[in-house]
Parts: C-alpha cells; sequence; structure tokens
C-alpha cells in the first residue's frame, strides 16, 4: 500500500548538525534494563528499531565514570576503552539499517548512590536527592563538587565522547536531566554555589555549556552534539530576563548544540502513564523552545498517532518525533505508517510495565509487544515468523490476552486457528477493567489482536462459545489451548503475611462480581493486598458510582507495586480527589453485621467501623477445571486427534497482564519446534 501524502513531512531528512537522519522517527534515550553484560541483547533490541524505520535510534544511560553508578538498577559504561566493544555491536547493527546511532552520556550526581563503586556521590552543594523511591534512597550524603572536581568531570565527559565517536555512534549526548548532575546545577534548591557555577542563571548554565563545549571539542565535526534537559521544574519558575528560567536556559544555550531534545523532570510526568495523561503531554512546557533555537527540536508524547505527529511538526512545536515507548510497543510504526498501514500500529497502552522493568532491573518487557528484549535471546522478530510444521490446526478457549495473543501469533505463523470465548464479546478481563476510571486505553491490547485476527482468512472467531471437554473432542483440532484466566478468591491476609481461609458472610464480593455487574451497598471497604492496580482502580471506580469507600492495604501506600510503573503519586492524588479513606498497614480482621475490624499489620492494635460491603482484591487462582477435565480423559484425547492440551496466561498462573501476553506469544512461537537444552540463549559481555 502506499503512504498516504498527509504523512510524507514525517519522512523528511533532518539534518543535525553534522549528521542527518533520514526520517523524523527519533527513538529518544531510554532505560532498557541492558547492561554492557548483555551486548546482544541489546544490539538486538535497538537494531529491530533501525529496521522497523527509527532514523535515530538512542542508547539508554551511559554512564562516563564510576562516580556515576546507579546499582542495583541498570546502566551501560563507558568508563574506560574496553566498553567499546559492548556498544559498537549496537551501533553496526543501527547503522545496517540506515539509522543513526545516539549515546546518552551520563553522570547522575546525587541521585546515583555508588552502591558498588562506594565513591561519595558528586553533588553541587552537598544536597542529597530526595525520593521516596527505594531504588533512590540511599544513606551516604553527596559530597560537595570543588573545582578540581568540576575539571574532572568534563574531562570525563570529553574521555566519554571519544569512545563514543569509537564506538561508532552519530549522535553524543549532554544530558541535564531527571536530577542527575548536570541538571542539579540548574537549580537553586541543590545548587548554592557561590562561586562563578551558582547563584545567577548565567552561572547555574554555566556546567551545562562547558560540558558541550567539551563535547563538541571532541567530537569535531565527526559526531552531532545534543543536549537532553529537563525544563518542567524551570518552566514552573518566572525568569528575570524571560518569561520562566526555561526560556532563560534555553536563551542562554540557544545555538550551542545541534539538537535539543527536551522533556520532564520527574518519572511520573516525564514517563507518565496512560491512566492519568493523554497522548502529547508535555507539550504545555516545551511548547517554546523551537521558537528560541534554530536547531532541531525532539521530544516525546507517547505519540502513536501519525495524525498527531504531524500535527506536532505543522504547528513547530517539533522537528522530531521522538519516541521510546511507542517504539518499544511497536518498532516497526515508522515503517507502517510508511506503507499506510497505520491501522496496524501495535499502539503503545502507557501502562508502564517497560519502565517498572528497568526498576526491577532487568531487561525491557512490554505488555504490547512480547517480543521486546527476546529479538536475540529467544530470537523473536516481531514481524517475522517460522511457518507451521505441519498441516495441524489449534483451538484457542478464552478470548483474554493470553489466548488473543497465542491466536494472532499462530495466525502469523500460518496455523488455521479458531478461537472461542464463551462471552459475547472477547477482551477477558480487560472487558471489565478497561471500563475501570483512566484505564479505556489498555483496551489496545484487545483492539490490535481483534484487528489482527479479523484481517486473516486463516483465524476462526467464536464469541459467545462457552466450550466443555466434549465439544472440544468433536472439533478435531490437533492441538488445544486453554486460556480460560483465572479467578479472584475471597482469601483473607493473615497475621504473619499467610493467605487466610476464605471469609464468607453476604455482602462480600471480588472484582470478578462487579465484573459480573454487581453494585456493592455502601458504605464499602475495599481490601488489597494484590498491591498492583486493581484495587485502586475499583475504589475509585466505587467512589465514582457514589458509595462511601475505605481503601484498606497492609502495605505502606495504595496500590503500593505501581512505584515500580510510575502511577503510585498518581493513584493516591486520584483516590483523595474522589474522597476515598486511605488506611495503609492495616488488615481485615473480622467482617459481618454491618461492621468491620481492621487490625495493625504491626501492632495488631485494632479498630472497628460500619461496612455494609468488602470487596477483595486479594489472591486470584487459575480457572482451570476445563483443562484438568481435559488432561484426565488420557487416551480419549489421542483417539479424537488431540496431540496437545496446554495452559497459558492466567490458567496457567494468575499475573500482570504482560505474562498472559507473553505465555500466549511463546506458546505460539514454540508450537511443533524443537525444544532445545536451555529456554533462551545466554548473552556474555563482549
Ligand atoms: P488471560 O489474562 O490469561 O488471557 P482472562 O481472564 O483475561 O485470562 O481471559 C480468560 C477468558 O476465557 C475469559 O474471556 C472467559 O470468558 C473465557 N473462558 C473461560 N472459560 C471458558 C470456556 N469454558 N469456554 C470459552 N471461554 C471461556
Ligand atoms: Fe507501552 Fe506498556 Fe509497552 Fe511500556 S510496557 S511500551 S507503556 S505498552
Amino acid at each position: 500500500m502506499a503512504r498516504n501524502p498527509r504523512f510524507d513531512v514525517l519522512f523528511d531528512p533532518v539534518r543535525i548538525g553534522p549528521v542527518t537522519a533520514p526520517n523524523r522517527f527519533y527513538q529518544v534515550p531510554h532505560a532498557s534494563g541492558m547492561t554492557n553484560a548483555l551486548p546482544h541483547v541489546r544490539a538486538s533490541f535497538r537494531e529491530i528499531k533501525a529496521e522497523g524505520g527509527w532514523g535515530v535510534v538512542c542508547t539508554g544511560a551511559v554512564s562516563i565514570h564510576p562516580s556515576s553508578d546507579d546499582s542495583p538498577l541498570p546502566f551501560a559504561s563507558l568508563w574506560d576503552d574496553r566498553d567499546i566493544r559492548a556498544h559498537a555491536l549496537m551501533t553496526d547493527a543501527v547503522h545496517k539499517h540506515g539509522a543513526l546511532a545516539g549515546v546518552e552520556l551520563w553522570h547522575g550526581g546525587a541521585c546515583t548512590l555508588n552502591r558498588t563503586s562506594r565513591i561519595a556521590p558528586l553533588s553541587p552543594s552537598g544536597m542529597p536527592w530526595l525520593s521516596t523511591h527505594l531504588g533512590f534512597m540511599g544513606n551516604l550524603r553527596p559530597r560537595t563538587m570543588d573545582a578540581s572536581d568540576i575539571a574532572a568531570l568534563l574531562q570525563w565527559q570529553a574521555d566519554g565522547a571519544r569512545r563514543a565517536m569509537s564506538a561508532g555512534f552519530d549522535i553524543v549526548y549532554v544530558y541535564a536531566g531527571m536530577g542527575y548532575l548536570p541538571y542539579e546545577f540548574l537549580l537553586p534548591e541543590y545548587n548554592q554555589r557561590s562561586d562563578a557555577y551558582g547563584g545567577s542563571i548565567a552561572n547555574r548554565v554555566r556546567l551545562v555549556r562547558e560540558l558541550l563545549e567539551v563535547t563538541r571539542d571532541a567530537v569535531g565535526d565527526k559526531c552531532a552534539v545534543a543536549l537532553r534537559i529537563s525544563l518542567e521544574e524551570l518552566r514552573a519558575r518566572p525568569g528575570q530576563n524571560g518569561i520562566s528560567e526555561a526560556h532563560e536556559v534555553v536563551a542562554l544555550l540557544a545555538d550551542m548544540p545541534d539538537l535539543w531534545d527536551v522533556k520532564m523532570d520527574s518519572s511520573p510526568t516525564d514517563c507518565a502513564p496512560s491512566r492519568f495523561s493523554p497522548e502529547g503531554s508535555h507539550e504545555p512546557v516545551i511548547d517554546f523552545v523551537k521558537r528560541v533555537t534554530t536547531k532541531p527540536v525532539v521530544g516525546v508524547g507517547r505519540f502513536t498517532s501519525p495524525d498527531v505527529m504531524v500535527s506536532q511538526i505543522k504547528r513547530g512545536v517539533l522537528d522530531l518525533i521522538g519516541g521510546a515507548r511507542p517504539s518499544i510497543a511497536d518498532p516497526f510504526l515508522p515503517n507502517k505508517i510508511n506503507e499506510g498501514r497505520e491501522h496496524e500500529i501495535r499502539e503503545c497502552i502507557g501502562c508502564n510495565i517497560c519502565i517498572s522493568s528497568w526498576h526491577d532491573g532487568v531487561p525491557v518487557r512490554c505488555t504490547q509487544n512480547p517480543t521486546a528484549g527476546e529479538e536475540w535471546r529467544r530470537d523473536w522478530h516481531p514481524e517475522r515468523f517460522s511457518p507451521p510444521a505441519s498441516a495441524a490446526s489449534v483451538l484457542v478457549v478464552g478470548a483474554g490476552p493470553a489466548g488473543l495473543e497465542a491466536a494472532v501469533t499462530l495466525a502469523r505463523r500460518g496455523y488455521p486457528v479458531t478461537i472461542a470465548d464463551k462471552a459475547t464479546e472477547f477482551g477477558g478481563r480487560l472487558r471489565f477493567e478497561t471500563r475501570l476510571p483512566g484505564l479505556a486505553t489498555w483496551g489496545r491490547v484487545v483492539d490490535w489482536r481483534m484487528g489482527q485476527l479479523r484481517d486473516r482468512p486463516n483465524a476462526s472467531l467464536y464469541p459467545g462459545s462457552e466450550l466443555v471437554a466434549d465439544d472440544i473432542l468433536g472439533l478435531e483440532h490437533t492441538h488445544v489451548v486453554i486460556a480460560t484466566g483465572s479467578r479472584w478468591t475471597k482469601l483473607l491476609y493473615g497475621a504473619n503475611e499467610f493467605p487466610v481461609d476464605p471469609i464468607e458472610a453476604p455482602g462480600i464480593y471480588t472484582p470478578d462480581d462487579l465484573a459480573g455487574g454487581v453494585v456493592p451497598a455502601g458504605p464499602v471497604v475495599v481490601f488489597d493486598f494484590d498491591n498492583y492496580y486493581l484495587g485502586g482502580a475499583v475504589a475509585e471506580h466505587l467512589a465514582k458510582l457514589g458509595s462511601e469507600v475505605t481503601y484498606v492495604t497492609p502495605a505502606g501506600s495504595a496500590s503500593a507495586w505501581t512505584l515500580m510503573t510510575n502511577e503510585l503519586p498518581l493513584i493516591h492524588r486520584a483516590l483523595a480527589k474522589a474522597r476515598v479513606t486511605i488506611r495503609t498497614l492495616r488488615r481485615v480482621a473480622a467482617f459481618g453485621g454491618g461492621t468491620i475490624t481492621l487490625a495493625d499489620v504491626f501492632s495488631g492494635a485494632r479498630q472497628q467501623f460500619d461496612c455494609a460491603s468488602l470487596v477483595i482484591v486479594g489472591v486470584r487462582k487459575p480457572h482451570d477445571e476445563l483443562y484438568e477435565e481435559l488432561i484426565a480423559l488420557g487416551p480419549d484425547l489421542k483417539k479424537a486427534g488431540i496431540a496437545s492440551v496446554t495452559r497459558i496466561g492466567d490458567a496457567l498462573a494468575p499475573g500482570a497482564i504482560v505474562h498472559a501476553v507473553h505465555s500466549g506469544h511463546r506458546y505460539a512461537r514454540e508450537l511443533e519446534s524443537t525444544p532445545g537444552t536451555a529456554p533462551y540463549k545466554r548473552d556474555f559481555p563482549a
């Protein structure tokens, strides 16, 4: 198909200093959880994006010196020449597809706790980087940099830039964002210096200016020099000679970098979850930059719609469309637009599981794209599939995230596949969950897969079809996949953190009851020890329906695990706005007769209040009776021509949607393949 001429502008080449980006699709630096210890995993992950049409592909943070040591969070390094080879693997792979490779040289300053190097963290004035995130909390305060430390930092940047050039990078960054060292020099709270680097805005900008100068000197006219800067906080401060301090900083450095890469300051606003922020949410902060500089500007905003991208360019907001999450969710996004297949883009859902992988210290995972991080180690290409090994057909029972992903991938491989669900609408748990506040965008998990299935003649869809073992025996499919999901239980949470026996009394519900249409009478307690998004979302939903809601959790905050996905502060804000009372560090000890009893998880102190309904969001169990029935048939399966029955997704092990999708994908990839001795290839440092 031909490209829609409306999108032509997205494919204009853009000059960036001495190099030229082949189009406007720019994969900005983003955390991938892939350190120099995983050089092939990393090179393939980045290469696929270049193959998919991204004109520029960048690394994540690359530390320039052991005094910038984020461990146990993963980061890359260019500390000495031995690090070059690991990066050269990536630049070679990216160049193969005609894209440019960028490197985000990075010094974390007081933000890095140097847990491995044990070097006192560096900072402008000895102020610690305050954080409520465990990964950034430390008990070693940073030290104040003196003149020789500043000279050393400039030298590390210059050395890093030279090594980056040797590794084959085309764009070399100075990174002044997100709390890291050069950013700390920009803010008076962290920079209380009385020398030439503190005080006036011109002085606070001096370090960034010098970093740009030494980088330029190091790379000459071989590489472009980019400045990545956070502008949210500065934009909120009135300037003395400009509208805001952000305007002043950009004006002071206007044409010094070859490229401005502009962003927000804190992870929840920068990598904003879709529950609380729409596409393009950075615009009000960064919209002025292009008016102050003549150099190209790149920015992000979870852009997945080509019309929104074109509008950013036509309205003069951005020159290059930055993508981190959209490039993870669909590495082939640019090519799909180029080929007139924009309806096939697998749009990022903004769930931030990707960023949680970095917080977990592991290679990136993605809810929408199960091949992310698996390109090399499992040989999963997002757009290429091995053909069927036989004429076998497959029946998938259950059309939630796991079943849909299995069916799509089997169909893309070329298997005749039938997918049935007892519900009249496909989507599994997402049928209910996307109706909860802020979660509609997650419906893209279902929408993309339905679009793919509807387009394929080898896929048959049967909504409204509850299957029992006898039906399956009569259907003549070679392989049967059970993707029947899980059920929430009424187990409680015990004093010693064990699940305790189910509680039974009128007025006790689980999310499955709510999904089935029950509206609990108020006042309601939502007791959440699942600790991901659902408990908080259910509490907000019920409050918005008009109930008096108390949210109770044994954890220290509401939806505690969402700290990993940047959603936690925004969930607390949303619950407060919906007037939900939050009681943390409590468990439900008893419920009945219109009264609930809570116990403090540490002291055991009890507290009682009126409560008509209790909604427990705790433990799920696989809904796998159909699987058990089929397996129990033993030789009768073979007689019916069924070669295998396999459980996937929540029916195997209940988990987040990302795991269900991965499970479905893995089944489909591995069907009729010869199992290796190891589950995946192991990578080793280059
Ligand atoms: P997962 O996250 O593993 O994909 P879900 O709970 O989201 O699991 O989806 C499971 C789906 O399986 C639901 O849509 C449910 O209606 C369907 N299902 C469960 N049992 C049967 C059955 N016997 N026949 C057909 N569909 C079923
Ligand atoms: Fe988008 Fe979620 Fe994938 Fe991250 S994990 S890229 S937020 S779909």
